[in-house]
């Protein structure tokens, strides 16, 4: 594919929160986000396509920080949690719209051993009072300044997303080299790429945590949001939402998806599971999986008319429906952002894989690259 940097349409512009945007021709702009405490600058990126769909990202973190979709009637409106500033996401965040890794989701005792030798993580999660590592631990990629170039190809806005992490970072073996490319397609698609190489192995497990309400942010809850998962199967959890290594079906259980369900139908059902997540905030094992692109979730918002659909290479995604938000986040809007009002589909392997011999490895090896593509695709009637 040509792959041309265009930077001459690349503009400095002011910042003006737009609910409409109008455009035929794709674009990319790029204003400053502010600084980090070493005095190092942020990017905020402003990628538009031919519909005029917006998405804002930062390179701090690889955070989308705004993505504006029509609705039924066209009308713009931000469908993902955040806020307006960078010092903000540096002071708390669960992770809004950020690329997670080293591993997304959690390693037990946030060990694991590879090639015989044990190695040991951070430990920045307790749930359930038992220790594991989360996200990457505490630096994780979503509190690293990437570098980023702008990219325009074929009238196809995109970011270029690259970021080195050192041997040892919090814990992990071997120097990784992540490229994340982002694009927003003239189809409404939100494309991921992610691409890695190491110089020794290492389990890798990128994600994109981004919180969606396609009601628009700070809207109220996701409950009413009906979801479909092309998953007959979960990895079930012990009370630390670590994997206990089985498989569940979901047919008969409230994690059944395989047909239309609202989130709020059964999300507070007498059910174990549902009790150790407090809701949902779980892996799915993704049917039909072959490798390549495949319809993986589907999540209709009838108030809106939005409907949002997740393709992914991945074997697995974590329906986490924002269970731990808890009014303390005031987002972008100034509301705050209360128990589930916002719901994450983050595409993956599953939870603690370096720790589970019945699970797809994860493991990354020198010579080796770790290539995977997720989308989210928006429409509305
Ligand atoms: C996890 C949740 C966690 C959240 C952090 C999700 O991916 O599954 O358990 O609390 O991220 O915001």
């Amino acid at each position: 594919m040509k792959n041309t940097t265009l930077r001459s349409l690349i503009a400095v512009s002011s910042l003006v929160p737009a609910t409409t945007v109008a455009a035929d021709t794709a674009s990319v702009t790029q204003t400053s986000f502010g600084r980090l405490r070493d005095g190092r600058e942020a990017s905020l990126y402003s990628l538009v396509n031919a519909n005029g769909m917006k998405a804002d990202v930062t390179n701090y973190g690889a955070i989308i920080v705004r993505l504006f979709t029509p609705d039924r009637a066209g009308r713009m409106d931000d469908v993902v949690l955040g806020y307006n500033s960078l010092e903000e996401y540096v002071a708390a965040t669960p992770y809004f719209g950020a690329i997670v890794g080293r591993y997304g989701n959690r390693i037990a005792k946030g060990k694991f051993t590879v090639d015989g030798q044990t190695y040991s993580l951070a430990t920045n999660n307790d749930p359930g009072g038992l220790l594991c590592h989360l996200h990457g631990g505490r630096v994780g990629f979503d509190k690293v300044l990437w570098s980023a170039e702008p990219l325009l190809v074929d009238n196809t806005p995109g970011l270029k997303l690259r970021y080195s992490s050192k041997d040892g970072e919090e814990g992990y073996p071997g120097n990784l080299d992540i490229t994340v490319h982002y694009w927003l397609g003239n189809d409404n698609a939100f494309k991921i790429e992610y691409l890695a190489t190491t110089d020794k192995a290492t389990p890798v497990n990128l994600t994109q945590h981004s919180y969606f309400n396609l009601k628009g942010e700070g809207r109220g809850d996701i409950l009413g949001h009906v979801l479909t998962l092309k998953a007959s199967r979960t990895t079930p959890v012990d009370a630390g939402l670590i994997p206990t290594g089985k498989f569940a079906p979901v047919a008969g259980t409230p994690f059944d998806f395989t047909t239309p369900h609202s989130i709020g139908e059964r999300v507070n059902a007498k059910d174990d599971q549902v009790k150790f997540g407090g809701g949902y905030d779980h892996n799915w094992v993704l049917d039909n999986q072959t490798g390549q692109l495949a319809l993986a979730a589907s999540v209709f918002e009838p108030s809106s008319g939005r409907t949002m659909e997740v393709w992914t290479q991945e074997p697995g995604i974590q329906f986490y429906c924002g269970n731990f938000l808890d009014g303390s986040n005031v987002g972008k809007s100034g509301r705050p952002y209360h128990h589930r009002t916002g719901l994450c589909l983050e595409t993956q392997h599953y939870p603690d894989s370096p720790n589970q011999p019945n699970f797809p490895s994860t493991v990354l090896r020198p010579g080796a690259k770790y290539q995977t593509s997720t989308i989210y695709k928006f429409s509305a009637k």
